[in-house]
């Protein structure tokens, strides 16, 4: 739908229209919720052979009795799981816990407090204080550690391709203050982009410019999430060892959108150094993790080639709602001025940009029409979306009918508030 080629009682007719479809939309009393992006329980039954699958038998591959105490850096069979998710060497994993999340902070904590395994010295001690870059629009989550830590954030924008790297290179530059960035380098939460092999190199490289314990933090979150034909992304930890720059990455991932969300495994990984600083952490936090989680794990997705099987299942489920939601904006939306969305391969998100200043409108007509979405703002440093534009749609968790409404709302929703603030001039 266009609306600049509208003259003004024509804008007004359609203004009535858009309200008059909006007012049904709210007398059907829906509550839907495209907000986190959380697996659904269709996606969890996928793991359910994970409770009953050791069957008594409680030994690793390496004979240890995982009912026990101990095992700081996770079964070895668990530890390849990682690996082939990050893209690196076994031994350059820890397994903890079941949340990638919480290695993250942990890390961070570690940073500000002890300073990273790469030297530098405490970031606490950093005088004029620490930054860290962040690509907008980005994870809200890791935004709030930073912030929780006293650490100022810097955004720098994606391109389709990964971070902006002349501007990330020339902050780094200028400022001495930055110790960080954040990076969700496949199928990122919420463009959906991957990083191009020439943004991997060129982050790979920021540890040999930077200041001494600048860390890059790559939280791989979807390495295997793909809805289609899978986006290739160049490992990065092999191309840091031959710039001599590997203490400067930390990897993480989780099992939480593989098998179960709540119980699955987390993964670090990093050069010796740094895990070898962080291990000094992790054994005040726990005498060992869960490796009977980590066994069953291992049981269930073996190796690459059971990640991959198991992952198409979820495909199967995921990728029909996706469908939905590129065809509920395309069908109404395709011709409407400064919007725009992205059509991901993989991963959790669509990303949606309304017309500057429409974002949070947009999301207060959704809501009070029984459709939450995440707050306007949320994906960017301490809330703020500049233009008041952006808004991250998460379609994984409702199902199939379910999203298919609240897209036609939020499509309502867009196009009323677009109307209202072209009528309004
Ligand atoms: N990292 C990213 C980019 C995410 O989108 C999410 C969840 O949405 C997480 C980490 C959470 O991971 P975990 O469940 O392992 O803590």
């Amino acid at each position: 739908m266009r609306l600049d080629t509208l003259n003004q009682g024509e804008l007004r007719e359609a203004v009535a229209r858009l309200e008059a479809e909006y007012a049904e939309h709210q007398a059907a009393g829906l509550a839907l919720d495209l907000t986190r992006g959380k697996p659904s329980v269709p996606q969890l039954e996928l793991a359910a052979r994970l409770d009953g699958i050791l069957d008594g038998n409680y030994a690793a591959s390496d004979g240890t009795d995982t009912r026990g105490y101990g095992g700081l850096d996770g079964l070895p069979e668990a530890k390849r799981l990682g690996a082939e998710l990050l893209g690196v060497a076994p031994e350059s994993v820890i397994v903890g816990g079941n949340s990638s999340l919480t290695l993250m902070y942990l890390y961070l904590m570690h940073a500000v407090h002890h300073g990273p395994g790469a030297g530098g010295g405490p970031w606490r001690e950093v005088s004029g204080g620490v930054r860290f870059l962040c690509p907008v629009p980005g994870y809200d989550r890791h935004f709030a550690a930073c912030g929780d830590f006293g650490i100022e954030m810097i955004p720098v924008p994606l391109t389709g391709k990964g971070p902006d790297m002349d501007r990330v290179e020339a902050l780094i530059a200028e400022d001495r203050g930055v110790r960080g960035i954040w990076c969700v380098p496949k199928y990122s939460n919420p463009t959906g982009e991957t990083y191009s092999d020439e943004t991997v190199r060129r982050i790979a490289a920021l540890g040999q410019s930077a200041p001494a314990g600048f860390q890059v933090m790559w939280d791989n979150a979807y390495a295997v999430h793909e809805l289609g034909t899978p986006e290739p992304l160049l490992d990065i930890m092999p191309l840091a060892r031959e710039l001599g720059t590997a203490d400067s990455v930390v990897l993480f991932g989780s099992t939480s959108k593989i098998t179960f969300a709540g119980a699955g495994l987390a993964f670090v990984a990093g050069a010796e150094a740094t895990l070898e600083s962080l291990r000094a952490r992790l054994a005040l936090v726990t005498i060992g993790p869960d490796k009977v989680n980590q066994l069953r794990h291992a049981r269930l997705l073996r190796d690459r080639e059971g990640i991959r099987e198991h992952m198409a299942k979820h495909r199967n489920l995921l990728a029909p709602k996706f469908a939905c939601v590129q065809h509920r904006l395309a069908e109404r939306l395709t011709d409407l001025e400064e919007t725009r969305w992205t059509e991901p391969r993989g991963g959790y998100f669509v990303n949606f940009d309304a017309a500057p200043g429409l974002a949070r409108e947009v999301v207060r007509l959704a809501g009070e029409a029984g459709v939450k979405l995440t707050p306007a703002g949320a994906a960017f440093p301490y809330g703020r979306d500049p233009e008041d534009r952006n808004i991250r749609l998460a379609p994984s968790y409702p199902g199939l009918e379910d999203v298919d409404r609240a897209m036609q709302v939020f499509v309502t929703c867009v196009l009323l508030a677009s109307a209202r603030r072209k009528l309004a001039g």
